[in-house]
C-alpha cells in the first residue's frame, strides 16, 4: 500500500513583502516560482536589529532589494545558507556587499553535481562559504544561535540549521511541505538523503521545520516519517518489479509509475536510479556492471 505523505499547500504570497512567520522569525519571497522552486525561494531573516539571514536566494536585483530593504537599519551579522543550488547562495555576494556579512555553509559547489538540465537546480559555481562549517558546529549572535545539520542527499554540500531557542530547524531543499526531494545522481545519493532524513525524524524536539521552499512544517515528525516511509516504501516496489525477473528501469518505471502522466517518468526514472545504486551498495540488488540508467538489475 502506498504511503500517504501530508503535503501542504501555500496557496497566495506576496512577493517581496515582509511577513512575520513566527516571534523574531521574517520571511521575505523571491519571485522565481517554478516546479523546483514552488512559490519561489523564501528567505529568513532570523532576530531584531542583529540578524541572520537563512538562504539569500537567487541572483535576482528585485529580491536583494526587498531583503535589503526587510532589514534596513539593522545589522547582518550572518548568512546561513544551505546548499549551492541557485535558488539559495548566489544573492549572498549582493548581500555581502551591502552588510558585510560573512557566509557561512559547508563548501564550494560539488562537483559532481552535474544535473545542470534546469535553470533553477543549477549550480552556483561562484559560491565559496566565508566560514566552513561542519556538522555540530553553533553559529552565534546577539538572541540566536544555530547548530549546523549536515544533511546530504539532496546534494553532498547540503546544510539545515537549527534554530535552538525556536527548536525549529531551516531544512533547506532536504525536507520540503509541497513536495518530495529530488536526489540527482551522481552527488545526490540516496543512502545519505535516507541517513539525512533519520537524523532529523530522531530529533523529536524539533517544534517546526521552515523549508526554503512552501510553508511551515508544524508536524515535523509526522512529515519526517512519512517521507522515510514512502523512500522505504519504493525500495520494496523496486524488488517486488525484480521478482519476476530482471529488468531496466524504464521497465521498472513503467510498472511502477504506471498512472502517472508520462512526463514525470524521467523524473521518476532518476530517482529509481538513486534507489538502485543504494541498493546495489548495500548488496540487495545486483546489475551486471555499473548501476546506470541503462543497466539491467536483478535480485540479489
Ligand atoms: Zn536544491
Amino acid at each position: 500500500m502506498a504511503v500517504s505523505i501530508p503535503f501542504l499547500t501555500e496557496p497566495e504570497v506576496d512577493y517581496g513583502a515582509v511577513v512575520e512567520m513566527a516571534p523574531g522569525l521574517r520571511r521575505v519571497i523571491a519571485n522565481n516560482p517554478s516546479k523546483f522552486t514552488y512559490r519561489g525561494t523564501g528567505t529568513y531573516i532570523v532576530g531584531q536589529g542583529r540578524v541572520a539571514i537563512v538562504d539569500p536566494g537567487p541572483d535576482d536585483a528585485d529580491h536583494v532589494a526587498a531583503v535589503l530593504a526587510a532589514v534596513d537599519g539593522e545589522q547582518v551579522e550572518a548568512m546561513l545558507i544551505t546548499h549551492t543550488h541557485r535558488d539559495h547562495s548566489p544573492a549572498s555576494r549582493a548581500v555581502a556587499e551591502a552588510t558585510g556579512a560573512p557566509a557561512y555553509g559547508f563548501g564550494p559547489h560539488p562537483a559532481a553535481d552535474t544535473d545542470d538540465g534546469e535553470s533553477e537546480e543549477r549550480g552556483d559555481t561562484d559560491f565559496a562559504p566565508d566560514m566552513a562549517v561542519v556538522h555540530g558546529d553553533v553559529v552565534e549572535g546577539p538572541g540566536w544561535s544555530f547548530e549546523c545539520l549536515y544533511t546530504p542527499g539532496h546534494i553532498s554540500n547540503h546544510v539545515a540549521y537549527r534554530w535552538r531557542e525556536a527548536t525549529g530547524v531551516f531544512t533547506g531543499d532536504h525536507i520540503m511541505g509541497w513536495s518530495t526531494t529530488i536526489i540527482p545522481p551522481p552527488d545526490g545519493n540516496m543512502t545519505d538523503y535516507l541517513a539525512s532524513l533519520r537524523l532529523l525524524a530522531d530529533s523529536p524536539g524539533d517544534r517546526a521545520y521552515w523549508p526554503t521552499h512552501g510553508p511551515p512544517v508544524t508536524e515535523p515528525q509526522v512529515l519526517v516519517e512519512a517521507l522515510y516511509a514512502h523512500r522505504l516504501d519504493r525500495e520494496r516496489q523496486i524488488l517486488e518489479c525484480l521478482a519476476t525477473g530482471p529488468q531496466t528501469i524504464a521497465e521498472m518505471v513503467g510498472a511502477m509509475y504506471a498512472d502517472v502522466a508520462s512526463e514525470l517518468h524521467e523524473p521518476a526514472a532518476r530517482s529509481v536510479l538513486a534507489h538502485l545504486i543504494a541498493m546495489v551498495g548495500k548488496g540487495r540488488v545486483g546489475t551486471d556492471g555499473e548501476a546506470t540508467a541503462e543497466a539491467v538489475y536483478f535480485r540479489e
